[in-house]
């Protein structure tokens, strides 16, 4: 069995350890196996950016570090065990941007990453090369090897009147979301290829979900991306998305500052509609839609299932990609 799961970060990352359980995969610190089921992830590469000479790529980073078992589950990104020393040393020159949280061992990481792409190797192969380290055990490949970084317009903080475009990691972790957003743009998308195996593996695939991640800077993203939305309303597997909003708000983090920018209500039944049907209209990704037990929910021509969706350990995430599978068509049994 082929799964592929559209993910961004942290939403992305624990519900790959769902699917990964569910398909009776090996989990964290468990002896890989053969297995005929097989996990790809398709991973947003919008969040990435160039800081001090580095080039980070967070959502990657998650998705590595949580299938890998060095994630800190407390901050749900970045190293457990994170030391800041370097980040210090930074302040203390006055080095900006000061904002972002470069711990001493995910610099590590950082630093191959960046070597390796500027020897010219694409990301794709950088990433198949961290993996290495870090076993996920699931395929994570970037969207686009190409530079594509999400840029969010607001209102200029220092010059009334005027606006700017901020890269998305200053909009959502210096500004936390709170400048209001005119616009979310994937800049460098319209010119981007979708990276090795992310239309084939699509096309190959006996479902495809879509993770209870961001929907506009995670998967919206990644379906920017030409051709990855047209692969995924073209392929014989069935679509399932599952929704991040619950009781109307995200779970963590600040999605409804992004829905909000796109003018999309925050609610699973907005998202829904948002992602559309694939039967009924011409842009539209899903055959279902999965929303947190208790709530009704309708998104014409796409068949809704509640079911509990708190990502609280890896048997309740198991649970909810067990109930997408099914509602994509597949028989685990
Ligand atoms: P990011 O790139 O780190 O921001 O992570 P993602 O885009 O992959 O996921 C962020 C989304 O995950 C947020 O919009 C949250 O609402 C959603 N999320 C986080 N935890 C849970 C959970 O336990 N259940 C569900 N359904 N959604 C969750
Ligand atoms: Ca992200």
């Amino acid at each position: 069995m082929k799964v592929v799961v559209v993910v961004g970060g942290v939403g992305g990352a624990r519900f790959l350890l769902g699917v990964k359980a569910a398909l009776g995969l090996p989990g964290i610190g468990e002896p890989a196996e053969a297995s005929p089921h097989e996990v790809t992830a398709i991973v947003n590469t919008g969040d990435d950016v160039w800081l001090h000479g580095l080039r980070i790529c967070p959502d990657l980073d998650t998705c590595m570090y949580t299938l890998g078992g060095g994630i800190d589950p407390e901050r749900g990104w970045g190293h457990a065990g994170e030391t800041w020393t370097v980040k210090e040393e930074l302040a203390a020159y006055g080095a900006e941007p000061s904002w972002f949280g470069l711990g001493d061992k995910d610099i590590a990481t950082h630093l191959i990453r960046t070597r390796m792409l500027k020897a010219g190797y694409p990301l794709s192969a950088v990433t198949e090369a961290l993996c290495d380290r870090w076993r996920p055990g699931a395929r994570l490949l970037p969207m686009t090897d190409d530079r594509v970084e999400t840029h969010v317009v607001v209102d200029d903080p220092d010059l009334p009147g005027q606006r700017k475009a901020l890269h998305f990691q200053e909009w959502w972790v210096r500004y936390r979301a709170q400048l209001p957003a005119h616009s979310i743009v994937p800049v460098g998308a319209e010119q981007s290829v979708p990276g090795p195996g992310v239309l084939e593996s699509i096309a190959e695939a006996d479902a495809v979900l879509l993770a209870p991640s961001n929907p506009v800077v995670s998967v919206g993203t990644v379906l920017s991306v030409p051709g990855v939305r047209d692969a995924v309303r073209k392929t014989e597997a069935g679509v399932v998305g599952v929704s991040p909003i619950i009781g109307g708000k995200p779970l963590r983090g600040m999605a409804d500052a992004c829905l909000a920018a796109i003018g999309v209500e925050t609610s699973a039944e907005g998202v829904g509609r948002h992602y559309g049907s694939r039967q009924t209209s011409d842009e539209g990704l899903l055959d279902g839609w999965l929303v947190q037990a208790g709530e009704s929910v309708d998104v014409p021509g796409v068949a809704v299932r509640a079911v509990p969706l708190i990502m609280s350990d890896v048997d309740a995430t198991a649970g909810m990609a067990r109930a997408a599978l099914n509602l994509a068509g597949v028989d685990l049994d």
